[in-house]
């Protein structure tokens, strides 16, 4: 069986038990990863999928685990440079004009959540979380067979102004107040030690040592599923509708109108999630900030770790033998075409960093960031049915908060703790 056809999952049979214990919603890196662990703790789970496996941003993100990443978006940095973003239209920042009635709510709240003193409890929740997630991602890689598919090499962040590269430092110390290292670089040939091939006119950079990627997320997310399966769980396509809570369980409507009855249902649909949140009457504000990317083949740039720029909004990538290129945002909703002129114009953009980039043959993609306001994901058991726990909206850090995430939601099952009340769902209720 191809890969393609085997990302298709067998659908979920008619009859048969329509029972469960463990039931996880969502086949993107987060689901799998809690579905894993779940498994390896001993619980009975079936998850289900209504796409393909990884179908949404976990197939062809930038594959960083970006431990350094302690910043929450939300901050005041962000506010001062979303203007001049937004003036550009192939910018890192766009917000489609018919979108924007749809996105206020969303952009009052990450307004609010900038404010000083929030963003240094966001900036302390962040840190936490990624701290536990470097320390639970060699284990569950271990889980999934998969720990060869992890790169060290840290990540360069390249500055193409000095200026840009002194207001950087200033985060960046930041950064190291919650235990991030890293290295600043001024000149270019310090920086071509580190990445050979770079145009010369950048001079300014920051090393961080401890970050990491992965071979390639898509094949993390086959690996994490098959480890599943071959441990005795199981996958199977089907779409869930509706949550109804009962005596004896969850009843999960899916699409078919059939009924599936779980003790127990975690909730891992990425930008999905919240419309079946909504069935229990539970409204959290989840936007979806979309990003662009364009895969070249191998051979297009001898690159040796991940490279960011931070003040264009994009990162290159080594990934599956060849590069990635992208990141941006963009506030279009669920339903709108992608615009891959914003692919082509961070291609444009990174052939002028790295002048010998060979941009021919390259798969674009768009993949959509499931993102709650204040930076942070909601991860924690619902207040209307404690049987539901929540697991969505990491935003940009999904991949590298999937094994923390996953650890709370077993300590949740298997002992009844609760993750910390920074996640917790009923800050939006
Ligand atoms: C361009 C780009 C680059 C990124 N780079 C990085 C990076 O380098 N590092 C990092 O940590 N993060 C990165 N991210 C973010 C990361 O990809 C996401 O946060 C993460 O993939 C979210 O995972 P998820 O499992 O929550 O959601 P998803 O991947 O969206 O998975 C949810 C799944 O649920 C399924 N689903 C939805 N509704 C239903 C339903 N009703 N019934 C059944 N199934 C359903 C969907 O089909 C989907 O497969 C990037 C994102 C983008 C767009």
């Amino acid at each position: 069986m191809s890969d393609s056809q085997w990302e298709l999952l067998p659908p979920l049979p008619h009859g048969g038990k329509r029972a469960v214990q463990t039931l996880v919603i969502g086949g993107g890196i987060v689901g799998l990863a809690c579905a894993l662990r779940l498994q390896s703790a001993g619980q009975q789970v079936l998850l289900i999928e209504h796409e393909r496996l990884a179908a949404g941003a976990s197939r062809g993100n930038a594959g960083a685990l970006a431990f350094a990443d302690v910043l929450p978006l939300a901050s005041p940095g962000i506010l001062r440079q979303a203007p001049r973003w937004l003036l550009d239209p192939l910018g890192p920042l766009s917000l489609r004009p018919a979108y924007t009635p749809a996105m206020l709510p969303w952009l009052w709240k990450f307004w609010r959540a900038s404010r000083p003193a929030r963003v240094a409890a966001s900036t302390q929740a962040q840190a936490m979380l990624l701290a536990q997630s470097a320390a639970e991602w060699p284990a569950l890689l271990r889980l999934a067979g998969a720990e060869s598919q992890l790169r060290d090499g840290g990540n360069l962040h390249l500055y193409d102004n000095a200026a840009q590269w002194r207001a950087a430092l200033a985060g960046w110390e930041q950064r190291a107040a919650h235990g991030v290292a890293f290295q600043a670089i001024e000149g270019s040939h310090p920086i071509a030690a580190l990445q050979p091939g770079l145009n010369p006119a950048i001079q300014h950079a920051v090393f961080t040592p401890h970050w990491q990627t992965v071979e390639d997320p898509l094949l993390l997310c086959r690996s994490l599923a098959q480890a599943f399966l071959a441990r005795g769980g199981r996958l199977a396509r089907a779409s869930a509708r509706s949550l109804l809570p009962e005596a004896r369980g969850l009843l999960l409507q899916l699409g078919d109108d059939s009924l599936l009855l779980a003790q127990r249902v975690l909730l891992c649909a990425g930008p999905w999630s919240h419309r079946l949140a909504a069935s229990l009457g539970e409204r959290f504000p989840l936007e979806t900030e979309r990003g662009y990317n364009t895969t070249l083949p191998p051979g297009a740039f001898a690159l040796r770790r991940q490279l960011s720029f931070p003040g264009h909004g994009f990162v290159v990538t080594p990934i599956a033998g060849g590069v990635r290129v992208g990141g941006a945002v963009e506030f279009a909703g669920l339903r709108a075409a992608p615009n891959y002129a914003r692919a082509d114009a961070m291609l444009a953009k990174a052939r002028r960093f790295l002048p010998g980039l060979r941009t021919d043959g390259g798969t674009q993609w768009m993949g959509c960031r499931p993102s709650l306001p204040d930076s942070l994901p909601v991860i924690g058991p619902s207040p209307a049915d404690g049987r539901l726990f929540y697991a969505f909206g990491h935003g940009h850090l999904g991949l590298t908060q999937a094994a923390a995430t996953a650890a709370l939601a077993t300590a949740w099952a298997t002992t009844q703790a609760l993750p910390p009340t920074a996640f917790a769902p009923s800050r939006f209720l």
